[in-house]
């Protein structure tokens, strides 16, 4: 038997069926045609970002990276919860204003950025997070024959690293941003080639648990964006402060404690240098906001044994949810919460099992001996904190299977 993660603490049963948004997960099936399905409950979203809300500086604002997950009717619901968009391509740029956020309100980051995605997003008016002189110099020369002002911003990759953090983005040399030394000179370089120079971008790390670390690591942040300040001789309209905020995904992993962050924050920005006094702050998130609100269902196809363990064979696997199996910036394979949707709260029997995909492949494992009810064909499996990463991030092309359906509920 191995352990798995928590199941999210509000998860209910009504005669053994699992509760999402007030709906039995069977009918959600029905409801949406067919497993594998997602699920995403917006009120669970929405409590997560009035706790955040509560716990941190009232002046901070909220940004949603919505990589994490960019369902349309999910960020439509999103807009009025948050107060900008962080977005990584010219389709998210889409996705984005599709979903009726404000261009003012959108900011682009990410390495690689095309011509075709700078001229999107200087058009829409939008904020680039410069990722190097390089690219500063497309952008200007874009901006120069739209004959607009540009909005830009300087990512900075920090010369610190955002200590437990589960995906480095910053310390050491990293294809994110503009070195510490070199963010001044080139956010002079486009304030004197006439930019609306919008501030800094700086992004430190994801999935860390440790409120510790987070605190340090803000606590840095902004003190590197009021030096860097200081060289350019100009108050930034905007520090953004990356995020980094973790969920508890595996066994042992205790759900992250936002007030203390918040507590030593309000502190942090009270003492903060002059030049960033008029400054506005903003976080962005990504999985905390979304991950806890998601449930994957997929169902059970077969039951077999090999060898005295037993298999259950489903019909979902790691080309919608990749994290779960563990090949998702995870370095040792553990699982992530499980339950049978249908006997929810049932004992689990004495006999461990291993819940499989239906890919061709050893990788494609989303529960390894884990503790279930006894399954039988037709069940429908949950598997829990699949609301970030999950039909955003997974390989669904491979092997040819179709896509997963995705549902909104709440
Ligand atoms: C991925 C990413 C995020 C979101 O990270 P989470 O771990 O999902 O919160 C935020 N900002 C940037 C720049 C990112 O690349």
């Amino acid at each position: 038997m191995k352990p798995m993660g928590p199941v999210p603490p509000w998860f209910a049963a009504e005669e053994n069926m699992l509760l999402i948004g007030g709906c039995g997960a069977a009918s959600l099936v029905d409801e949406a045609g067919d497993t594998p399905l997602f699920v995403y409950d917006i009120d669970i979203v929405a409590a997560q970002v009035r706790r955040l809300r509560d716990a941190m500086p009232p002046a901070l604002s909220i940004h949603y990276a919505i990589k994490a997950n960019a369902f349309a009717p999910l960020l439509e619901r999103m807009v009025p919860l948050v107060d900008g968009f962080d977005i990584a391509s010219g389709g998210e740029l889409g996705y984005a204003l599709n979903a009726g956020m404000a261009p003012d309100r959108i900011s682009f980051a990410g390495p690689g950025k095309r011509d075709d995605e700078l001229t999107a997003a200087i058009s829409a008016g939008i904020t680039l997070n410069l990722e190097s002189e390089g690219e500063a110099d497309r952008a200007l020369a874009i901006a120069a024959r739209l004959g607009k002002t540009p909005r830009l911003a300087v990512r900075v990759n920090p010369d610190f690293d955002l200590r437990g953090s589960g995906m480095r983005m910053g310390g050491g040399a990293k294809p994110f941003g503009v070195d510490a030394d070199r963010a001044a000179a080139l956010a002079r370089r486009v304030i004197d080639a006439g930019a609306d120079w919008r501030g800094w971008h700086i992004f430190a790390g994801s999935q860390a648990l440790d409120p510790m670390a987070l605190i340090e690591t803000q606590a840095a942040t902004i003190d590197l964006a009021a030096r860097l300040s200081d060289d350019v001789g100009a108050s930034p309209p905007l520090v953004n402060l990356g995020g980094g905020f973790g969920i508890a995904y595996f066994p042992g992993d205790e759900r992250l404690d936002i007030r203390p962050i918040g507590v030593a924050l309000d502190d942090a920005l009270e003492k903060r240098a002059d030049i960033l006094k008029s400054s506005e702050f903003a976080l962005e998130l990504g999985r905390w906001l979304v991950g806890e609100a998601g449930v994957y269902l997929t169902r059970v196809i077969d039951v077999k044994q090999s060898q005295g363990e037993t298999f259950v064979v489903v019909d979902g696997g790691l080309h919608h949810q990749l994290a779960a199996s563990g090949n998702f910036g995870t370095v040792v394979r553990r699982n992530y919460p499980i339950a049978i949707a249908n006997r929810f709260g049932r004992e689990p029997s004495d006999e461990p099992v291993s819940v499989v995909g239906c890919l061709c492949t050893p990788l494609d494992r989303l529960g390894d001996k884990v503790a279930l009810p006894p399954v039988k064909v037709g069940d429908l499996v949950a598997i829990f904190l699949a609301g970030a990463y999950g039909a955003s991030a997974s390989p669904a092309a491979f092997l040819g299977h179709p896509p997963p359906r995705e549902l909104l509920v709440g």
